[in-house]
């Protein structure tokens, strides 16, 4: 997200020393700058923005690069983020895998793993997770950690829309979870759901880059909706915008965990067409290999993967059509746990609405298209809230039992 010093500026008497940290490093991420720079850019006191180099600089998160020419007086030093000043940890956890990522402030990925889970009681997978996070600490070529994302499938809070373990994490409370982590990790936690992670992680690196509004579909066993608008995460209420996956889109359609019958996930997620393979003979009920298995198909066009794929792309196209109207994005992007190859066959063979607010003769973005940051998204976007949580100033990782960010 590109800084903008009339939008976000710093405050020596409301705000606090975090607060202006975060507006000078988020200057300092698009550009290397002087310390008066800074200052009237932020709107900080010369003095305050002094203060608080001499701390960074400390902590290595900002790095002296030389002195700039100066018509009279003293050069100024300049000064530029360093992204190798610290490193963040990302984790994602599906009701079948947790993967794990390392990066630098930059967001680029030091170390990556996937691990497949044989159950998802949280104890269990913490324990897993402080046992991955050890090993990549002590391999991470950068030595300070600054803390961990963590991020789960919703719903948060099972009380109107109870979800079986298939696509959700019974059990997995997000108002609890970090602080338990904490203690196992030894570091700050951040948590939020997977598509919104995914969503911010595409905007950094990938397809949404930028695109201030946008909407991405994120296939981890099921399907979720991350809104980013005007440049921020659209979390609703409870953290739970973004259930698209279970949004009615067959009335008397195929029964769902939820509750309802008809979901678009029952349709349109990994699940879906790991259930529509198994029934057919193509894989085995455990689901191991559906990668390959789902790459095979697709190669050789196989008819029961192409039923699927018909399905999904009718349900996948009614619902694209109803989030243009709802929250007029640039572009919607599609990434996950899916293979490129099947979520490209599956944009080919969509036919989106013809009434849409999103037949623009001006476009810029695709009307739909794959994502870029590829299999590990979430977990990016979840080291990527911690960074946000260090860097930018308005895009601050929220903890659920705080009040919203505005
Ligand atoms: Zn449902």
């Amino acid at each position: 997200m590109s800084f903008q010093p009339q939008q976000i500026a710093g405050n020596n008497a409301e705000k606090t020393k975090a607060h202006n940290r975060r507006v000078v490093l988020g200057y300092l991420q698009t550009r290397a700058a002087g310390r008066a720079e800074i200052a009237k850019a932020a709107g900080l006191s010369t003095q305050t923005v002094s203060n608080l180099m001499a701390e960074l600089e400390t902590e290595g998160l900002v790095l002296r690069t030389g002195r700039r020419a100066a018509a009279r007086g003293q050069p100024p030093v300049v000064y530029a983020f360093n992204p190798a000043g610290a490193a963040a940890l990302g984790f994602e956890v599906r009701p079948d895998m947790l993967t794990m990522v390392l990066t630098d402030l930059g967001g680029t990925a030091l170390a990556s793993e996937h691990h497949r889970l044989a159950q998802t009681d949280p104890d269990f997978v913490l324990a897993q997770m402080a046992r991955l996070a050890q090993k990549a600490i002590a391999r991470s070529p950068i030595a300070r950690i600054l803390g961990a994302g963590l991020v789960i499938p919703g719903p948060f809070g099972l009380e109107g829309l109870s979800t079986d373990d298939a696509t959700a994490l019974p059990g997995w409370d997000p108002a609890t979870l970090p602080a338990r982590a904490e203690l196992l990790l030894g570091l700050p936690v951040h948590i939020d759901k997977d598509a919104t992670a995914a969503a911010l992680a595409e905007g950094m690196s990938g397809a949404a880059q930028g695109l201030p509004t946008y909407a991405f579909l994120y296939f981890g066993s099921g399907l979720g909706l991350g809104i980013v608008a005007q440049g921020h995460p659209l979390r609703g209420a409870f953290g739970n915008a973004g259930e698209v996956g279970h949004v009615i889109i067959h009335p008397n359609g195929r029964a769902c965990g939820c509750g309802n019958a008809g979901c678009l996930e029952q349709y349109v997620s990994r699940l879906s067409v790991q259930r529509h393979l198994v029934a057919k003979g193509h894989l085995a009920p455990d689901t191991s290999g559906t990668d390959a298995t789902l790459l095979r198909l697709l190669d050789t066009q196989n008819p029961d993967l192409i039923e699927w794929l018909d399905t999904a792309a009718e349900a996948l196209s009614r619902a694209i059509g109803m989030l243009e109207n709802l929250f007029d994005p640039q572009s919607t992007v599609l990434g996950g746990a899916l293979p490129d190859a099947l979520i490209d066959a599956l944009i080919a063979r969509l036919a989106l609405p013809t009434g849409s607010v999103a037949r623009r003769s001006d476009r810029t973005a695709p009307r739909v298209q794959r994502g870029t940051s590829g299999r590990f998204t979430a977990a990016l976007g979840a080291a990527a809230l911690v960074i946000h949580s260090t860097v930018t100033p308005r895009l601050d990782a929220h903890r659920l039992e705080s009040p919203p960010c505005p």
